[in-house]
């Protein structure tokens, strides 16, 4: 199938302020060399710890945050050297679902500015009778009384405010959706209902997604493809039932031990991994994941596994897998 976006070897580093006039000569390596891509139509899971790098990864696609090296395709075009303008021409086509749904809407504003902003912005000749209408539109489409028009965002429950947040994206007719922990901010009960909506809605305007979890259980039943990531990098990538039922890295099988599967029978072992993640500004040599791996070897201590493909686009960053 035909890709989406290609992500090339991107970069994102934050400089860190050395003292008020220091020049600052370290970086937190946020996203560290990550490659990827997402095919027409498909839902790829980016999954992995707080500060693992998925949401740096996520806004610099979106170019909302800058990246520092790397290629970004998107639908044939190299974005990743446009400038602010010609960027807002593609940011109609790929949209951004936020994690929280309570500050990511302007409390001040109703919801018919709040997603009629994008017609405002992208739209300029609609005039207000039919952006309301447009507005409206979006509402049902997301399962909320179209009449919520005039409402703000204090008068929503956080699920309610979480479909403002999908109908927003929506307004555009994009061709890509990051949606960055769409449910983790919402109660256990409303996530499988934002998810559905989320599945839905793929069908019906035919959409891509990169859907960013810290949760493998999260992204199961959506994923086509789930990528883990670990320190600024991606250590595993496959289709989402090999990676649940054939998991190759010992960082995803620990990630996986902690989450009941009930459809596979074998009884597994929890994984308890020692110690915190180390700092991206300083990550450790040779394989990332060495300090915390309970399959380390010394090779790993000095060499970085490359990122390979193990068999049907199996991609795992191991020397256990990959010599
Ligand atoms: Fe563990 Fe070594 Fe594989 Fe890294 S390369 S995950 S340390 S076995
Ligand atoms: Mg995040």
């Amino acid at each position: 199938s035909e890709k989406l976006l290609e992500v090339k070897d991107l970069k994102t580093y934050f400089p860190i302020q050395n003292g008020l006039f220091g020049r600052s000569t370290k970086y937190v390596k946020a996203v560290d060399g990550v490659s990827f891509d997402v095919y027409k139509g498909e839902t790829l899971g980016l999954v992995g710890e707080s500060g693992c790098g998925k949401s740096t990864t996520g806004r610099s696609i979106m170019r909302l945050i800058e990246p520092t090296e790397g290629k970004i395709i998107f639908d044939g075009k190299d974005i990743s050297s446009l400038n602010k303008k010609q960027m807002l021409k593609i940011r109609r086509e790929m949209q951004m679902i936020f994690q929280d749904p309570f500050s990511s809407l302007n409390p001040r504003k109703m919801v018919k500015e709040i997603i009629g902003a994008a017609f405002e912005i992208h739209m300029s000749s609609m005039r207000k009778k039919e952006r309301e209408e447009e507005v409206a539109k979006l509402l049902e489409v997301v399962g909320l009384n179209p009449d919520y028009i005039t409402r703000y965002p204090h008068e929503f429950s956080g699920g309610q405010r979480q479909r403002i947040g999908i109908a927003r994206s929506l307004a555009l007719k994009p061709k890509l959706i990051i949606a960055d922990e769409p449910v983790s901010a919402l109660d256990v009960s409303i996530q499988s209902q934002v998810l559905n909506l989320l599945n839905k809605l793929q069908k019906q305007f035919s959409l891509t997604y990169i859907f960013i979890a810290h949760d493998l259980s999260v992204v199961r039943h959506l994923s086509d493809r789930v990528g883990v990531m670990y320190l600024g990098k991606i250590v595993e990538l496959t289709d989402a039932n090999r990676l649940y039922t054939k998991p190759a890295h010992p960082y995803t099988k620990a990630l996986l031990s902690a989450i009941p599967i009930p459809e596979i029978g074998v009884k597994r072992e929890r994984i308890i991994l020692e110690g915190d993640v180390p700092s991206p500004i300083n990550p450790p040599n040779g394989c990332r994941f060495h300090t915390r791996c309970p399959k380390c070897m010394d090779i790993c201590k000095e060499k970085e596994p490359d990122f390979k493909d193990i068999g049907d686009k199996h991609y795992v960053a191991c020397h256990l897998v990959n010599g």
